[in-house]
């Protein structure tokens, strides 16, 4: 059952005010952010003196690009408490990334930083049709991860009946959903694919859930995926996008016209840069999305790479928030490839794959270096029909597969059909790459 198309807004004021009017409260707290990080952060004093800058020279938000950018290396290299700009007995938490790219950094929150951050959530729930009716199964995992206790507190803001399920376990996952009603499911897209596939497997009738929405992020999808999951599971499912370094889960989400994820802009900041030149670019122009957090104590961000691609757009919405959306997530530069000289990205993989008979939605590149030369290997997983009932076919579906990765990436690969459920299921943020080249 999907959710009904509402266009309830959590807090109309700060989500629709005039533009105008939000550049003005965004140019006044970035001015205080950067006096907090200049009198309290060593690391922050230390790049604006290098480059001239003083908190004085900040007078509107056309001055950010005056501003030093930081790096997930300066959180490694400052770890832990190095970005604190408030002092220790302030900080209520301590939150971490999931490590997708490395070692894990960790963030430090005050207690005002937990509630920007559960505002932030429970915008996202709202705009995915959520209220006080809802019951939230939240899948996501409770670690030092975001995710879990970023949707959980969202969930209670909101009112709903919160099941702090956390990860895993997916027998347990699917009774509980059934037997509680849950109307919300909060978890990566791509475990959400899993579960929508496990219920099918034990054959209950999606008619005996109660789900209607879910707000799905921490992982790149694309469209087709989300064609997949909203069939899957009857469901309408939104985006949900944010980073450790930002706050986590709510920092931008999807409303219901599924068109692009709402930044919450009274509280960061977002700027499109061109990767190498580091130059702003337009609205409309894909490149490398930059965070400023305005309202954050106890570790806010100045001009924070986020290493993810994406577009802005301030197109107006159809749901009346006046905040400037960005697109999906193509790719995060740190786990683009680069194959015998040519960018790839998974999600390039992953729109071929989804609209095709035959296979699954499941898939891993393998990219090894024989001879000097770059080889990558796609492994698509079969349906069980497919497997069992069209082997005559098969063939076939390889080729076709090669020629159309061939028309959309510009490379060719090799294609390895492997049967049903062998490629690895996540429970959290999905793994789609091996490179042998770094061993
Ligand atoms: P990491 O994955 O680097 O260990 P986090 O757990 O903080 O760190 O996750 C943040 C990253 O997850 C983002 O920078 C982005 O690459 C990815 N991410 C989060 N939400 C989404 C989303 N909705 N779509 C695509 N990517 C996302
Ligand atoms: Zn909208």
């Amino acid at each position: 059952m999907k959710a009904q198309k509402t266009h309830n807004i959590y807090n109309p004021k700060m989500e629709c005010m005039s533009r105008e009017e939000r550049r003005k409260l965004q140019g006044e707290r970035l001015r205080a952010t950067v006096q907090l990080e200049y009198d309290n952060v060593p690391l922050y004093r230390a790049r604006m003196d290098a480059k001239g800058v003083k908190p004085e020279d900040i007078k509107s938000i056309d001055d950010l690009k005056l501003l030093p950018f930081t790096e997930k290396t300066d959180l490694r290299d400052e770890f832990p408490f190095g970005l604190f700009a408030s002092p220790k007995k302030d900080i209520i938490r301590i939150q971490g990334s999931s490590g997708t790219t490395g070692k894990p950094i960790v963030a430090g929150y005050t207690q005002n930083d937990i509630d920007v951050w559960t505002e932030m959530v429970a915008r996202a729930m709202t705009a995915a049709g959520g209220g006080p009716d809802d019951i939230v199964q939240i899948a996501y995992g409770y670690g030092l991860f975001t995710g879990g206790l970023g949707a959980h507190q969202g969930a209670q803001q909101i009112g709903a009946m919160v099941v702090p399920m956390s990860s895993g376990n997916t027998q347990r996952q699917i009774m509980m959903m059934h037997d509680l009603g849950a109307t919300m499911l909060c978890c990566t897209p791509s475990y959400a694919t899993y579960l929508g596939e496990s219920i099918r497997e034990m054959g209950i009738p999606i008619s005996e859930f109660k789900l209607k929405s879910g707000c799905f992020g921490a992982e790149p999808w694309t469209e087709g995926m989300r064609q997949r999951l909203e069939e899957l599971l009857d469901i309408d499912a939104c985006d949900i996008y944010g980073l450790t370094e930002i706050g986590g889960p709510g920092v931008a989400f999807e409303c219901l016209e599924k068109d692009g994820m709402h930044v919450n802009e009274d509280h960061v900041i977002a700027e499109i840069i061109d990767p190498v030149t580091e130059e702003q670019l337009p609205y409309g122009t894909p490149g490398e999305l930059v965070f400023t957090t305005i309202t954050k104590t106890g570790m806010p961000m100045i001009r924070y790479r986020t290493h993810d691609i994406c577009t802005l757009s301030d197109k107006p919405c159809a749901c009346g928030r006046t905040t400037i959306k960005m697109s999906r997530i193509t790719g995060r530069t740190d786990d683009m490839l680069v194959i015998r000289g040519v960018n790839v990205f998974p999600s390039q993989i992953e729109s071929v794959l989804v609209g095709m008979e035959g296979v699954a939605p499941h898939y891993m590149l393998v990219v090894d270096r024989i001879n000097s030369t770059d080889k990558l290997e796609v492994q698509v997983e079969l349906t069980e029909e497919m497997f069992t009932d069209k082997v005559g076919e098969i063939e076939g579906l390889r080729n076709q597969i090669a020629d159309k990765i061939k028309s959309v990436v510009g490379i060719s690969a090799k294609i390895q059909l492997v049967p049903p459920r062998t490629i690895p299921r996540s429970e959290g943020k999905a793994k789609r790459i091996i490179d042998n080249r770094k061993l």
